[in-house]
C-alpha cells in the first residue's frame, strides 16, 4: 500500500530495524529482551510486518485506530491542514480547534460542554486531577487496583498495576480500592447484584475511613481496558455516583480506550446512564493519526475557572493537525456509521465468536466485553481459574500462544494472561470471522497447557 516495491520496503525495515536497536528506548520493555516487530505500512485493519507479511490488527495497535489505518479523509485532513497552518499557540484562535472542541461537547453526556486538549491521555488524567484538586481544595484521589491511567507522574501512581520498582514514588495522596470483577472477586460474590453491592460498600467505607472532605476526586475507567476489560455491573458506576455527589467529590470517567466508538457508543460510560464530571479522552478521538487528548469540563468547574486562570497549559493544546484529524475523525464516524458497527460487530459477530471459542477451548477461562473491546482470560486449570500468565507478569506459555497467533496472520492486544480481541471500529464481519479462526488455531497452544 505503499507505493514502494517490496524489496524496497523490507530494505528500509530492515534499516530502521538496525536503528531502532542501537537508539529507541522502548516503553515497558527490558530493552535487551525484546524483538520489536517491524511495521512497513498499513490500511484498514491490515499491517505489513518487516518480511511485507499482512496481518490482521486486532489490536488497533494501542487500542486507538478506531477508524482503521489510514483513512482516506482523515488523511487528506491532516495534509489540508499542514498545508494552510501547521502550528499555532493555544491563546489563538483555531477554526480546527473550536470545531473539534465543539464536535466532541456535543457528544459528551451532560453538561460536559467544555472542552481542554492535551497532547494525549496520560496528560489528560494529569490535568483532570489537578482541576478536581483546586474545584475541591482537596488533595486525595481515588482509582481502583487493576486499571491504566497512563505513564506520566500522577497517572502512573494512580495506575492500580503491579508493575514497580521498589524504588518507584508511591502513593502520595493516591489510595487504591479494590472494584468489581466477579470472575476474580475479591468481595467472594456469587453474582453480579452482589458484586455490585460489595464493591459499593468496600467504596463506601474507604471514603469514610479516609476521610471524606480529604478526598478530591474518584478516577474510573468506564469499562476498565488495559486491565482486563471488566465491565462494570448494572448498578456500580450510578453508585459511584452517589457516593460522588452525597461528599462533594469529583467523579472523574477515564474514557482513553473506551470512549469515540469502541464500546459500540460514543463514551463507555453512556451504557451506565451516568454523567460524571470530568470525562478525559485521547487515542479514539482521532485515531491517533496526530497524538491528542483532552479533558471534558462540567459547567459547574468550568465556573471555578471563570474569574481565577487555571494554572496549568501546554504548548501544542489544541494542535491544529491533531484537532483537524479529530474533526475528520468524528465526522468519518458519524458519516459511516462506524460506532453502530462496533456496537453490531460485538453483539452479532465478536462476542458470540469468542463465546463458541470458549466452548472448545478449555485455555478459556472468560469472555468478557462490548462492541470492538473484548477479552478472553487464558488459564491453566478452569475450576481455580489459575492465569497462563501470573498478573503483572509474562509467561513462556503466554508468549507462545501471542507467537502463534502472529505466525497465523493475527496481531492481537495481550497482556499478562489476557487476549484482547479489539479491532477497528470498521472492521468487517469477515475480518473478525478470520480473526476469530486464527485465535481457535493458536488457542489450541494454550490449550496444551491446561490441567484437562
Ligand atoms: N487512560 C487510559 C484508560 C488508557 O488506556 C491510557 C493508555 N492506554 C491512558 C490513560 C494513557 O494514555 P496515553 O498513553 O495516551 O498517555
Amino acid at each position: 500500500p505503499t507505493g514502494q516495491s517490496i524489496d524496497e520496503a523490507r530494505a528500509e525495515g530492515e534499516r530502521a530495524f538496525a536503528l531502532d536497536r542501537a537508539h529507541v528506548f522502548h516503553s515497558w520493555s527490558a530493552q535487551e529482551q525484546i524483538t520489536p516487530m517491524t511495521i512497513l505500512a498499513a490500511e484498514g485493519s491490515y499491517v505489513w510486518d518487516g518480511s511485507g507479511t499482512r496481518l490482521l490488527d486486532f489490536s488497533s495497535q494501542l487500542v486507538n485506530t478506531n477508524i482503521g489505518h489510514q483513512h482516506p479523509t482523515v488523511v487528506a485532513a491532516v495534509q489540508a491542514q499542514a498545508a494552510k497552518l501547521c502550528t499555532i499557540a493555544p491563546q489563538y484562535v483555531n477554526d480546527a480547534r473550536s470545531e473539534a472542541a465543539r464536535l466532541i461537547a456535543e457528544r459528551t453526556p451532560g453538561d460536559l460542554n467544555k472542552v481542554f486538549f492535551t497532547n494525549g491521555g496520560a496528560d489528560a488524567v494529569e490535568h483532570a486531577v489537578r482541576m478536581a484538586r483546586l474545584h475541591t481544595g482537596r488533595y486525595k484521589v481515588l482509582s481502583r487496583y487493576r486499571s491504566y491511567h497512563g505513564g506520566t507522574d500522577t497517572a502512573i501512581n494512580l495506575t492500580g498495576d503491579p508493575r514497580r520498582w521498589p524504588n518507584d514514588r508511591g502513593n502520595s495522596g493516591i489510595v487504591h480500592f479494590n472494584g468489581p470483577f466477579l470472575y476474580r472477586s475479591q468481595f467472594h460474590s456469587a453474582d453480579e447484584a452482589q458484586e455490585t453491592e460489595r464493591a459499593l460498600a468496600h467504596l463506601d467505607q474507604l471514603v469514610a475511613m479516609e476521610g471524606p472532605s480529604t478526598i478530591a476526586a474518584i478516577i474510573l475507567e468506564s469499562v476498565p481496558g488495559t486491565a482486563g476489560i471488566m465491565v462494570p455491573p448494572p448498578g456500580y458506576m450510578a453508585g459511584v455516583r452517589e457516593i460522588c455527589d452525597r461528599h462533594g467529590i469529583v467523579f472523574i470517567a477515564d474514557e482513553v480506550m473506551a470512549g469515540f466508538g469502541r464500546t459500540g457508543k460514543w463514551f463507555a460510560i453512556d451504557h451506565f446512564d451516568v454523567v460524571p464530571d470530568l470525562i478525559t479522552f485521547a487515542k479514539g478521538v482521532n485515531s491517533g493519526y496526530v497524538p491528542l487528548g483532552g479533558v471534558a469540563i462540567n459547567a459547574e468547574i468550568a465556573a471555578t475557572f471563570a474569574n481565577r486562570a487555571y494554572p496549568g497549559g501546554l504548548t501544542y493544546s489544541g494542535h491544529p493537525l491533531a484537532t483537524a484529524a479529530a474533526v475528520a475523525t468524528i465526522n468519518a464516524m458519524e458519516e459511516e456509521k462506524i460506532v453502530e458497527n462496533a456496537a453490531r460487530i460485538g453483539n452479532e459477530i465478536l462476542g458470540p465468536g469468542l463465546r463458541e471459542l470458549a466452548q472448545r477451548h478449555p485455555s478459556i477461562g472468560d469472555v468478557r466485553g462490548l462492541g470492538v473491546f473484548w477479552a478472553i482470560e487464558l488459564v491453566t486449570d478452569r475450576q481455580t481459574r489459575e492465569p497462563l500468565a501470573p498478573y503483572g507478569a509474562s509467561s513462556p506459555a503466554m508468549n507462545e500462544v501471542i507467537a502463534a497467533c502472529k505466525s497465523a496472520g493475527l496481531l492481537p492486544f495481550a497482556n499478562f494472561n489476557r487476549i484482547h480481541a479489539v479491532p477497528p471500529c470498521t472492521v468487517t464481519d469477515a475480518e473478525v470471522r478470520e480473526g476469530l479462526a486464527i485465535l481457535d488455531t493458536a488457542l489450541s497452544v494454550a490449550d496444551a497447557h491446561t490441567a484437562h
